[in-house]
């Protein structure tokens, strides 16, 4: 029948109206921001930058390599690169931005800047309150404001978190393996250059 879906609608939120004057199951709204409903996993809103350790500068997982920023659809990341590198999570030496701004006021949560970024730095943040009337000042966030730990990551979005921390385990412990292989391969072939250089310089014995 025509129209019966926004009959069945209707009913339903009448139902809910009057439901909610007897019945707290009715209630479909709750009184913010004094009651708050729990967040779902998958909330997002603005981007953030993931950070591992106490220090959030230092620790930043960020390389500095302007993908994201590229990708952007309304350009509203700004990023400089560094001159110099500093050791990544596994002790890799790395850029790093001296500068990451998020015009949040042009941001329009797409996740695309958290889809293109190859090192897992960048993920969005569950956070939504962040009305200011401060335009400027107040919507453009600097990598200060933008880092937050990885047990805060871990936090808002548990799954998502533990299938990173788990892949960039495995290819720490890959990296890990291949740094010790070439340190033992390196070690025995100083050994037989050294075995061979004694072998070379004994004199024969006379008959
Ligand atoms: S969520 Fe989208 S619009 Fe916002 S910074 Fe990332 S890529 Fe840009
Ligand atoms: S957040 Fe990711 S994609 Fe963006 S510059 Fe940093 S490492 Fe590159």
């Amino acid at each position: 029948m025509l129209g019966e879906g926004i009959l069945k609608g209707l009913a339903e939120t009448a139902k809910n109206f009057a439901g909610s004057f007897v019945s707290e199951e009715r209630l479909t709204t709750v009184e913010y921001p004094e009651q708050r409903l729990p967040q779902i996993e998958n909330t997002r809103d603005f981007p953030f930058l993931v950070y591992d350790g106490e220090d959030a500068m230092a620790g930043l997982r960020c390389v500095s390599c302007q993908i994201c920023e590229k990708e952007c659809p309304p350009k509203c990341i700004y990023i400089v690169k560094s001159t110099d590198k500093k050791p990544d999570y596994v002790g890799k030496a790395q850029f790093y931005p001296t500068r990451f701004d998020i015009d949040i006021s042009v941001c329009m949560s797409c996740q695309i800047c958290v889809e293109v970024c190859p090192f897992d730095a960048i993920k969005m943040d569950t956070e939504f309150e962040l009305s200011t009337s401060d335009r400027f000042g107040g919507l453009i966030l600097d990598k200060h404001k933008l880092a937050k730990s990885n047990s805060y990551y871990q936090k808002i979005h548990p799954t998502e978190a533990a299938e990173v921390d788990g892949r960039l385990e495995e290819e720490k412990q890959k990296l890990e393996a291949k740094a010790k292989a070439a340190a033992e391969a390196a070690a025995a072939k100083a050994a037989a250059d050294a075995a061979a250089k004694a072998a070379a310089t004994t004199p024969e014995a006379q008959p």
